[in-house]
């Protein structure tokens, strides 16, 4: 045998039957969307390096060492550009939107949902391709849009399931307030100087509002002494931040005030927040956003305000498994049980029917050339197949014009769910039966 292959380091297959709860989260996610009128919009993978440096920020995280990027082939297609992974989707989305002018006609409301790739070092919750779903709001500035969406993640928190959160809120206030704010952080961290860890002192004077966010145990105390942003907002970014707590008060959405929030990207201004669990250890924020009203205009937009979040796909359905939380695993109605390979035609015309009035049916096939099994194997198959009936096309029955159908599950041993004969010509009479498993 040839060597085996494996995955890339931090990159997922997500296989069955796992696979039906990823399904089953954007199913609800899609239904969700459509309620509060969010329409999906889906962007290219692979994007130039110049809109994540431009729109998520030189010094971070991401851009800084994070970025899947290479530079293109150069010939008769392409010019040695250099493109990379996306890490994340707003980027992407807003540069969308300014090149098809889409807030032409006034404000967007826009999810998406998607694999993105950061090269972090692979642990519980953290993944080198990871997945987001996305909500965005652009051409809005009130704090209702902000409170909109937060109430949208709450809907969402509701309808998987999910209880195990916090709302963390903060203001990042405006870029004059932050930069007043700025001042006073830089001077009460060179105070501290002798605390400050290697990243730390990096980021002094490139970041340091970054620095609040940090996640090394050992700055805690010098981070947690730090002037406040709140203590340097005037009456109209203070406005905007109670505007929203009342909108979630009405609401009774729990929240509390986390000063040191300031999230990890730079484009944020006014509100962020983020939904945290202790139940994921360190990796326990499964949803993050906030405003974002100058990012349209650095991409190069006409400026709109803006704001959204992002989820967690992984950590999310991670707390819903450590919850507990029971998800519906498919399984098929009816299993196709198949005693002779010359009946496969008609069978396959009688499946093809079945399926178009709605039974999910699971034919059984042949593993190797020399047959079609057994009928003990060919039960066995149907049994663990989950199937509700087993559909039997034995050659009698199908001389007759009909099929055995035989309940597997509930009431098995009951004389009155005991084998039935069904009309091949006549599937919608008794197709309704196995749909409903009645
Ligand atoms: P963290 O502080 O955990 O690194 P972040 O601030 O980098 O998160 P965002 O860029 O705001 O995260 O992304 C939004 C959400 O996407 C996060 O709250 C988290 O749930 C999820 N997420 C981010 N990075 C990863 C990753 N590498 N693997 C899995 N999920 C991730
Ligand atoms: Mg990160």
């Amino acid at each position: 045998m040839a060597e085996k292959l494996a995955a890339v380091k931090g990159m997922n297959d997500i296989l069955p039957p796992d696979s039906a709860r990823w399904e089953w989260l954007e199913e609800k996610v899609r239904s969700l969307m459509g309620r509060y009128a969010y329409r999906n919009i889906r962007t290219p993978i692979l994007e130039h390096t110049q809109l994540f440096v431009r729109g998520i920020g030189e010094v971070t995280d991401i851009v800084e060492k994070e970025m899947y990027s290479f530079a293109d082939r150069s010939d008769k297609y392409g010019d040695n550009d250099q493109l990379t992974l996306r890490p994340e989707n707003t980027a992407s989305l807003v540069r969308a939107v300014n090149e098809h002018n889409m807030l032409y006609e006034g404000g967007k409301r826009l999810y998406y949902m998607g694999p993105m790739f950061r090269r972090e070092r692979p642990q519980r919750g953290r993944y080198r391709q990871f997945h987001q779903i996305g909500a965005e709001a652009l051409g809005f500035a009130g704090a209702e849009t902000d409170a909109e969406l937060i109430l949208l993640a709450v809907a969402l928190w509701k309808e998987i399931g999910l209880t195990d959160w916090r709302l963390e809120i903060n203001s990042l206030g405006q870029p004059e307030e932050r930069a007043r704010h700025r001042a006073e952080l830089i001077a009460h961290l060179e105070n501290h100087a002798d605390l400050l860890d290697e990243e730390a002192q990096r980021r002094l004077h490139s970041n340091p509002l970054r620095i609040l966010d940090t996640k090394n145990p050992a700055m805690k105390a010098v981070v947690e002494s730090a002037p406040r942003l709140i203590d340097f907002l005037g009456s109209q970014s203070l406005a905007h931040f109670e505007a929203l707590k009342a909108i979630l008060d009405a609401n009774s959405v729990p929240w509390s005030v986390n000063h040191r929030l300031v999230r990890g990207l730079d484009y944020y201004n006014l509100t962020v927040f983020e939904f945290v669990t202790d139940r994921l250890g360190a990796q326990g924020t499964i949803c993050a956003g906030g405003r974002y009203d100058y990012l349209v205009e650095q991409i190069g937009g006409k400026p709109a305000p803006a704001v959204g979040w992002a989820l967690g796909v992984e950590r999310v359905l991670e707390l819903i498994k450590e919850q507990g939380t029971v998800v519906p695993m498919p399984v098929p109605d009816a299993y196709a049980v198949i005693p002779d390979a010359a009946a496969l035609p008609l069978v396959m015309k009688t499946l093809q029917a079945l399926r178009e009035a709605g039974v999910s049916v699971q034919m059984h096939a042949a593993a190797t050339s020399a047959g079609m099994g057994s009928m003990k194997s060919q039960f066995k198959k149907a049994d663990s197949s989950g199937a509700r009936f087993a559909l039997i096309f034995g050659q009698a029955e199908l001389d007759a014009g009909q099929v055995a159908v035989k309940p597997l599950r509930d009431g098995k041993a009951d004389a009155a769910q005991a084998q039935l004969l069904q009309p091949l010509d006549d599937i919608s009479s008794w197709a309704q039966v196995l749909r409903s498993g009645s």
